[in-house]
């Protein structure tokens, strides 16, 4: 593991802390109110003018909209208010209504008796009119009831007019219900801002006591998405498989350890492509559960079948934080969690969970042993390269740039012949104790100079040991010294180098926690020569 790096673009000042921004309180929504009410009003102030209008129920001609009424009511036995009122009718349902009755010539009996719900002109094709600048159409059935009742009843509308009016009035009543729905979505989007910003205080206010600056078991699992889906893809998991001291540290150690795992249940976390949980069923496990949040646990599926283990090892898609295994304990765990300078990731915060909730009591965790370890780095040329180069770029001083290059550690490959003091280890984790405040830690350090020269750099990293009850140990280094792994070294550039002299004791102090804005990145401190730099390991 170790490959992984955040995409996020940008690190955004405040994070969590910070006010997220609110969508406005919708006011343009009272603004379409007042003015409807505006139009609503001047529609019903509006006298009605002298017109031809066609019965509903025959060819007559009738010469005003109150004329058509009475005649309906004389000739057809039918009064239009009666049924507006007993129906309740709006503005939709009255326009509905007579279209419905010129569309389909309906006899005037078929509007007494009719059920209160559902009413046959229901449907929305009967706002489109059947004659083109119907009058009956362009009067307000408040209007005709002259009745104060339906004013409660009818939606405020936007006045008489031509078929097109009426359209509008509906495009525009749809257009409120569409902007009530916007609001809606955006108030449902400032709770959600809201619960992150308190939870996030929360969260802040507790680490602050605890002097725990966050703990992946406490990520959500939103903000992981990043994280895992950088292992979703095949490619990380190549480079980690092609990284012969990794791949074969593991798998010596279990082929060459039987004895530690026959008949055990093992737990392997993260278990990539599979490949720890096969070493493991092959050698002589009696069950591996097998555990990933990525999708690259699909292709471990699909892995395991392919190579007839699938009686042996069960994969669960999930954090290992949120599933729940198929046993109560495990005899075993192993995992690849190592990230650069080992911590960066935390995954290991995940190991340790899984440790404290599944590990039967005389069960062990492998790799059980890590150290890491600094040395005093010589490299004028790299230094240049890196740092006084903003000194003239093109003739122009850019030297603004070394506090931004300055505190971002550099995961490279160090020469060993750059070296210019021995190694010492700042720190040893044992994975069957350590507990995860510990994974914050400060120490002093001494670097033992070799050569008179300048310190441009301090070089970090780790080696990883499978000791525990292991008949045929294992080891391996990710040192400037030995074979390069993916993890190569991580350097922190001295702004300006200091000079040492062979056989001096480089004294200094580290330290090195958790991001609070990002737990799963550290800040490293270096005190060295009364200078003090943190850096950042993103
Ligand atoms: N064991 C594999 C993969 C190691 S990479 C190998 O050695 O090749 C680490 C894997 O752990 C990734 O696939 C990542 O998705 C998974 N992982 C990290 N944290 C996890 C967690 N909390 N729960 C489940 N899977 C996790």
């Amino acid at each position: 593991m170790a490959k992984y790096t955040d995409p996020r673009e940008c690190d955004c000042d405040g994070g969590a802390e910070e006010m997220p921004e609110l969508s406005d309180g919708g006011d343009d929504d009272d603004d379409i109110d007042d003015d409807d009410d505006e139009e609503h009003w001047q529609w019903l102030e509006e006298d009605s003018q002298p017109v031809n209008v066609t019965c509903l129920f025959c060819d007559r001609l009738l010469s005003s909209v109150p004329a058509t009424l009475q005649h309906c009511m004389a000739e057809h036995q039918v009064s239009l208010v009666d049924v507006i009122r007993k129906y309740n009718l709006d503005d939709y349902g009255y326009i509905k209504m007579i279209n419905f009755i010129r569309s389909t010539k309906c006899d005037a009996s078929c509007l007494t008796g009719l059920p209160d719900a559902p009413l046959p002109w229901e449907s929305e094709d009967f706002l489109r009119p059947v004659l083109q600048d119907d009058p009956l159409l362009q009067t307000d059935p408040e209007e005709l009831c002259g009745s104060e009742r339906l004013s409660q009843l009818t939606c405020p509308s936007s006045g008489p007019g031509s078929h097109d009016a009426l359209l509008q009035r509906a495009q525009a009543a749809e257009e409120r219900a569409r902007s009530s729905e916007e609001a809606l979505a955006r108030a449902m989007d400032d709770l959600h801002k809201l619960k992150l910003l308190a939870q996030g205080l929360v969260l802040n206010a507790e680490t602050g006591r605890s002097g725990n600056l966050g703990t992946v078991a406490e990520l959500r699992e939103d903000e992981d998405e990043a994280y895992f889906s950088s292992y979703g893809h095949y490619g990380i998991h190549e480079e980690m498989l092609k990284d012969k001291v990794r791949t074969e540290s593991y798998r010596d150690f279990m082929y060459r350890n039987p004895q530690v795992f026959r008949d055990k249940v093992v737990l392997d976390v993260g278990c990539g492509t599979g490949i720890l949980s096969m070493f493991a069923a092959r050698s002589g496990a009696k069950k591996v559960i097998a555990v990933d949040q990525s999708e690259i646990i699909y292709q471990a599926m699909d892995i395991v079948r392919s190579n007839q283990l699938e009686d042996k090892i069960t994969l669960i898609k999930g954090r290992i934080e949120d599933i729940s295994l198929p046993v109560e304990k495990v005899d075993i765990i192993i995992s690849e969690w190592m990230g650069y300078f080992l911590l960066f990731e935390s995954m290991l915060d995940s190991v340790l969970y899984a440790r404290e909730h599944y590990l039967a009591d005389t069960g062990s965790v492998y790799p059980d042993l890590c150290n890491i370890s600094l040395a005093a780095v010589g490299d004028t040329e790299k230094h240049q390269d890196r740092i006084a180069f903003w000194d003239d770029v093109y003739g122009f001083n850019m030297a603004c740039m070394k506090k931004a290059v300055v505190p971002e550690a550099v995961v490279e490959v160090v020469k060993a012949d750059t070296l210019i003091s021995e190694p010492t280890v700042i720190q040893t984790i044992d994975c069957n104790r350590v507990c995860l405040s510990e994974l914050e830690f400060a120490s002093d350090f001494c670097l033992k100079i070799t050569n008179t020269t300048e310190c441009t750099a301090i070089v970090g990293y780790f080696d990883i040991f499978f000791d525990k009850g292991c008949s045929n140990k294992v080891m391996f280094s990710t040192g400037p010294q030995v074979t390069k792994t993916h993890w190569k070294q991580t350097v922190f550039l001295l702004e300006r180098p200091v000079s040492v002299l062979a056989g001096e004791e480089l004294q200094g102090k580290i330290t090195v926690c958790k991001n609070k804005k990002d737990p799963r990145s550290l800040l490293v401190t270096f005190d060295l020569r009364d200078r003090k730099q943190t850096y950042s390991l993103q």
